[in-house]
């Protein structure tokens, strides 16, 4: 198995209930909910993405021609910025899709570096066995196969979407995070109103974005 990254970078993790926790995020590339094209982006399922994940040439990207040889990056990523060798190593694999690169011998090879896996998924795709954490943003109910994890982070509000569409599946958490772009004050607004009337949800913000890290 060849996998194409487009970057490769440790940060804190900026959204959900990890808030905080430094990781080193493996961003696969491509999605099967939007080309990455702009000519595209009207007619997608998924038409409000603001992430660039097509191609390997940004920090850290590559292909790698085996689970080893990424794991290998992923390490070499972490002990590049990571000086307390206290705390367990943890990578992100987001994207883009990152299940439609994902397999067992990736997972397993980070495992074995001492690595937590987790996953930042649109659930349009099974997760891999052995992923220890399992955030699933959906973009479409109709394509949603993924329906247990450990954290459903909505973007909201999304047409077709509403929060109650997933309250009976299987997550520990339900998060709602507002929409950006022009509207992110409103939308941040609708979501403390959902969620203070909710309190099965919580509110997500994307921190990286008001603290300036990627
Ligand atoms: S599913 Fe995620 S990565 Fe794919 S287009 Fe939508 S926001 Fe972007």
């Amino acid at each position: 198995m060849t996998y194409s990254v487009k970057e490769c970078f440790v940060s804190l993790q900026g959204e959900g209930i990890r808030t905080g926790r430094v990781a080193v995020f493996c961003r696969m590339a491509g999605c099967n909910l939007w080309s990455g094209k702009e000519q595209d982006r009207s007619t997608a399922t998924c038409s409000f993405c603001d992430t660039d994940f097509n191609g390997i040439d940004s920090a850290g990207g590559g292909r790698f021609a085996s689970a080893t040889a990424l794991s290998e990056h992923i390490q070499a990523t972490w002990n590049g910025r990571v000086q307390d060798p206290r705390g367990k190593p943890y990578v992100v694999f987001t994207g883009g899709e990152p299940l439609l690169q994902l397999d067992p011998a990736l997972v397993d090879a980070c495992h074995e570096r001492g690595f937590e896996v987790a996953i930042e998924t649109n659930g349009t795709l099974p997760s891999v066995d052995g992923v220890d954490w399992i955030c699933v943003s959906p973009k479409s109910i109709d394509r949603m196969v993924l329906r247990s994890g450990h954290e459903l982070k909505l973007v909201y509000p999304q047409e077709g979407l509403d929060p109650a569409l997933f309250e009976q599946m299987q997550f520990e958490h339900f998060l709602l995070q507002p929409m950006d772009g022009a509207s992110r004050k409103e939308n941040t607004r609708a979501c403390i109103e959902f969620c203070l009337a909710h309190p099965k949800w919580r509110l997500s913000l994307q921190t990286h974005k008001y603290i300036g890290i990627p």
